[in-house]
C-alpha cells in the first residue's frame, strides 16, 4: 500500500466506507413498485374523465394529435396526482443539442396578492414553457434578439415525479423548440423521423395486404456500459472531475487480461448501488432488466428491456442521471466517458433496435410463413440499403472527442460502417441475388416455400462482435455508439434512412405491380436489386482485420475514423436533401446539428489540454522535481563522504523531467496555434496538432510514475482507481 499521504486518504476513506445498504427511501420490493411514480396510462384511467382519457391514450398509443382542449383537465389531475406523491414543483424536462438532460423547475404555488396564495398548474402551463435557455448551443439557429426556446409537452413521454432527499418534482418530457419553430433538441427530430419513418413503412404493410395499420414505431433497448471510481480517487485526479477520463496513468501491473472480471460476481459495495439504482429505476417506470460486470476491472453494464424509442431514449437519459445521483451517496463516481482508462477497454452504448406496431407486431423477426418471410426480408433489405447508402450519417451522429478513442482501437467496432447478417440471412439474399431463394440453410432443413421464398427460424445465437451493425435475430444492434451519448442522436439517422429506404422499395414494387408484376415475383425482383446494388455493405468477417479495412475502403465504403472526418458528412447536398424530404431536418437545422457538434468536439479537447498542462505542471513536476532533488541529495552527501555514487536514477529522472518540459513547452505552442484555424481546420488541426502534444507530455508523465518514489506520488494510480473497491 502507498506511503503518499493523499492516496493512503482516500485509500482510508474507502476502507471505512461500511458498504452502505439501500439509501432508497420507497416501498421496498414489491412488484408494484414498478411505475410507482409515473402519471401512467393507467393512473390516467382512474384519474381523468373517461372522454379525456381516450384522447389522451390515443395520442399516446395511435400517435393521434392531442386535442388541446383537454390540457387543463389532464394538468389538473397531474397536480393533484403529483402533490398527493409530494411533489411542490414542475419541470419541463428537455434535451439541448449538448447531449445532456435540461429542467426548469418552477412551484405550483401562485400568490394571489392578498399576501397568501394557491397551487395551480395550469393546462398552458403543461403544455408549453418558455426556459430563458438561451445559453444551449443552438449553432446559429437562435440570434439574440430571439433568443428564447419554447417547450412543449410530449404527450408520448409519461410525466414522472423525481425525487429527493428533501422535495420532489413532477417532471415532464418536452420538446425544445426556437420561436420559429426549428428543433433546438434531440426529441422533437426522433419524432418527426419516427412520423417519416411510420408513413413509409405503412406503405409497404398495404402493399403485403394489411388492412388496419397502426402507426409504425422504431423500438430500442440499449444496453449500458459504465466504470464506478471511488470518489475518494475522483477527488485527487482533476482530470477525471473535469475531463471524464484520466489523461494520465501508467498502465497497472495487472490489467484485464485475466478476464476474471467479465461476468464475475459483483462485488458487494457496487451491488448495493446497484440496487439502489434499480429501485429508484423502477419507480420511474424504466425496465432495468440485466446487470453484469464487463470486461474491464470497475467496468459494469445496464440493459433495460426495449421500448418505444422515444420514450427509450427518454429512460436512457434518465438512467445516466439517476446513476451520476446514487453513485454519489454510495461513494462512487459513475463514469460514462467512452474511454476512462488507457489501455483499458472502453464504454459503449450498444442501440438494439427494431420496427413495429401494435397489430402487426415486430417487422424484424422472422415469420413462420413464406409471405410474412417475404415482408421480413423487404424490412431487412431496407436496413441494408439504408446502412450503404447512409452509413456516413450513421458514423457522424455517433461522432464526439470521447467516441474517438474507441472507434477503431479493436475493442469496439471500426469506424467504418458495415452490416453483419449472420449465415442463415446472407445465405438466403446470396440466393436471392443469383435468381430466387429456395431453400433455406438453417439446420440442414430445405423448406421449399410456396412463394418461392425459405421459411426462416430465429437465429439469435450467431454473434460477431467486430461488427458495427448486426442482426441478431429479431433485431439490429448498432455497436458503435459511445457510452456517453444520446441514443436520440442515432435513432434520427435509422428512422430517416429507413424512411427512404422504405420509400424507395413501396415505390419499386408499386410500378412493377401496376405494370403488371406478380407480387411476389415483384417482392423477388426488388430484394435481388437492392442487394446487387447494397451488398457492399453487408460484411461478415473479422471487422477488426486490416485486411477489411483496405476492402473497405476497395468496395467504396467510408472509413471516416475521426469525428473531424465524420463531421462533413452534415454537410454534403445528399444529407441535405435527405432530411429536408422527410421533413426531419431543414437546412438550418442540419447545420447546427454540424456547428453544435464541431463546438463540443473543440471544447471538449480544449478543457483536456488545459488541463494536462495543469495537472503536468502543479501535480507531476512538482513531485518528479522533489524526487530529483533527493537523489541529487544523495548523490552530493554520498560525494562528500568519500563514496563514489550511482547516477543512473538522477539521470533517468532527469531526462523524463526535461522531456516532461520540452513536451510542455510543445503542448502550449500547440494550443496557440489553434486560433490561427476557424471551423473544421481548427478541428483538424487540434486533431493532427494538440492532441499529439498531449500524449507527448502523458508519455513523459507515465513513464515518471514508474520511477519517482511512492511517496511522492499524488495522483491516484491505475491500479488504485481500477481495483480498489
Ligand atoms: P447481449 O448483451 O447479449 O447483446 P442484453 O440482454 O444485454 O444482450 O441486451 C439486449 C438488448 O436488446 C436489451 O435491451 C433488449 O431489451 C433489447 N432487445 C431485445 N429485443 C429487441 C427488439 N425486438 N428491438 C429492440 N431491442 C430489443
Ligand atoms: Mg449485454
Amino acid at each position: 500500500m502507498t506511503a503518499n499521504p493523499t492516496r493512503l486518504g482516500a485509500i482510508r476513506e474507502i476502507e471505512a466506507n461500511e458498504a452502505p445498504a439501500a439509501f432508497f427511501n420507497g416501498t421496498g420490493d414489491s412488484p408494484e413498485i414498478f411505475g410507482e411514480n409515473v402519471f401512467s396510462l393507467p393512473v390516467m384511467a382512474k384519474r381523468l374523465p373517461k372522454s379525456v382519457y381516450k384522447s389522451v391514450a390515443a395520442t399516446i398509443e395511435k400517435g393521434e394529435k392531442l386535442d388541446p382542449a383537454i390540457a387543463d383537465v389532464v394538468a389538473a389531475a397531474m397536480k393533484d396526482w403529483a402533490m398527493e406523491k409530494g411533489a411542490t414543483h414542475y419541470a419541463h424536462v428537455f434535451y439541448p443539442l449538448t447531449g445532456l438532460t435540461a429542467e426548469k423547475h418552477d412551484s405550483f404555488m401562485e400568490p394571489v396578492g392578498d399576501g397568501t396564495a394557491i397551487w395551480e398548474f395550469q393546462g398552458k402551463i403543461l403544455v408549453q414553457g418558455e426556459p430563458d435557455a438561451s445559453s444551449f448551443p443552438n449553432g446559429g439557429i437562435r440570434a439574440t434578439f430571439e433568443a428564447r426556446g419554447y417547450t412543449g409537452w410530449d404527450v408520448q413521454s409519461p410525466a414522472y415525479i423525481l425525487e429527493n432527499d428533501n422535495g420532489s418534482t413532477l417532471c415532464i418530457p418536452t420538446i425544445f423548440v426556437s420561436m420559429t419553430g426549428e428543433a433546438l433538441d434531440y426529441k422533437t427530430p426522433l419524432l418527426r423521423s419516427q412520423n417519416a419513418m411510420s408513413d413509409q413503412a405503412k406503405r409497404v404493410l398495404a402493399l403485403f395486404g394489411h388492412k388496419d395499420i397502426d402507426n409504425v414505431v422504431s423500438y430500442c433497448g440499449p444496453e449500458q456500459e459504465y466504470f464506478l471510481v471511488d470518489t475518494s480517487f475522483v477527488n485527487s485526479r482533476p482530470d477525471l472531475l473535469n475531463a471524464g477520463r484520466t489523461l494520465f496513468g501508467a498502465k497497472p501491473p495487472k490489467g484485464q487480461e485475466f478476464d476474471d472480471h467479465y461476468f464475475g460476481a459483483i462485488p458487494e459495495r457496487v451491488q448495493n448501488f446497484m440496487f439502489d439504482t434499480e429501485r429508484a429505476l423502477f419507480k420511474l417506470g424504466v425496465p432495468a432488466k440485466t446487470r453484469h460486470n464487463e470486461v474491464a476491472p470497475g467496468q459494469f453494464e445496464i440493459a433495460p428491456v426495449f421500448e418505444k424509442a422515444n420514450l427509450a431514449a427518454d429512460h436512457q437519459q434518465l438512467i445516466m442521471s439517476t446513476f451520476k445521483a446514487i453513485a454519489k451517496k454510495h461513494g462512487f463516481e459513475a463514469l460514462f466517458h467512452e474511454k476512462p482508462f488507457a489501455g483499458v477497454n472502453g464504454s459503449g452504448k450498444h442501440v438494439n433496435f427494431s420496427f413495429g406496431n401494435g397489430n402487426q407486431g415486430n417487422f424484424l423477426n422472422p415469420g413462420d410463413n413464406p409471405h410474412d418471410n417475404a415482408q421480413f426480408l423487404v424490412f431487412c433489405a431496407a436496413v441494408i440499403r439504408a446502412v450503404h447508402l447512409h452509413g456516413g450519417l450513421l458514423r457522424v451522429a455517433i461522432a464526439s472527442a470521447g467516441n474517438d478513442h474507441r472507434l477503431g482501437a479493436n475493442e469496439a467496432p471500426p469506424a467504418i460502417i458495415s452490416i453483419f447478417l449472420g449465415d442463415q440471412l446472407q445465405d438466403v439474399f446470396e440466393q436471392i441475388a443469383k435468381g430466387g431463394a429456395t431453400s433455406s440453410k438453417q439446420k440442414g432443413a430445405l423448406s421449399v416455400g410456396v412463394d418461392s421464398l425459405p421459411v426462416l427460424t430465429q437465429d439469435a445465437g450467431d454473434r460477431n462482435r467486430t461488427s458495427p451493425m448486426a442482426f441478431t435475430g429479431n433485431r439490429f444492434e448498432f455497436r458503435a455508439v459511445g457510452s456517453d451519448q444520446t441514443v436520440a442522436a442515432p435513432l434520427i439517422v435509422i428512422n430517416t434512412i429507413m424512411a427512404e429506404a422504405l420509400d424507395y422499395l413501396a415505390t419499386e414494387i408499386e410500378a412493377l405491380v401496376a405494370a403488371g408484376t406478380e407480387f411476389n415475383a415483384a417482392v423477388q425482383q426488388i430484394l435481388a436489386k437492392v442487394i446487387e446494388q447494397h451488398g457492399a455493405a453487408v460484411f461478415n468477417g473479422n471487422g477488426y482485420s486490416t485486411e477489411w479495412h483496405e476492402e473497405a475502403v476497395a468496395r467504396g465504403l467510408k472509413k471516416l475514423d475521426t469525428t473531424v472526418d465524420a463531421l462533413p458528412e452534415y454537410q454534403t447536398p445528399e444529407a441535405k436533401a435527405l432530411f429536408s424530404k422527410y421533413g426531419v431536418f431543414n437546412e438550418a437545422e442540419l447545420e447546427a446539428r454540424y456547428e453544435v457538434a464541431l463546438e463540443q468536439y473543440l471544447m471538449a479537447v480544449n478543457v483536456e489540454a488545459n488541463l494536462t498542462e495543469e495537472i503536468a505542471k502543479t501535480i507531476i513536476l512538482p513531485s518528479a522535481v522533489r524526487y530529483q532533488t533527493e537523489l541529487a541529495g544523495n548523490i552530493a552527501a554520498l560525494k562528500a563522504a568519500g563514496v563514489e555514487g550511482d547516477l543512473s536514477d538522477l539521470n533517468e529522472v532527469s531526462e523524463l523531467v526535461a522531456a516532461l518540459r520540452a513536451g510542455l513547452k510543445s503542448l502550449q505552442a500547440a494550443v496557440a496555434g489553434q486560433h490561427d484555424h476557424e471551423g473544421i481546420a481548427e478541428a483538424q488541426y487540434v486533431k493532427d496538432v494538440v492532441l499529439p502534444a498531449m500524449l507527448k507530455v502523458r508519455e513523459a508523465a507515465d513513464g515518471l510514475e514508474g520511477v519517482v518514489a511512492d511517496d511522492l506520488w499524488n495522483l491516484p494510480t491505475y491500479q488504485e482507481m481500477l481495483f480498489i473497491r
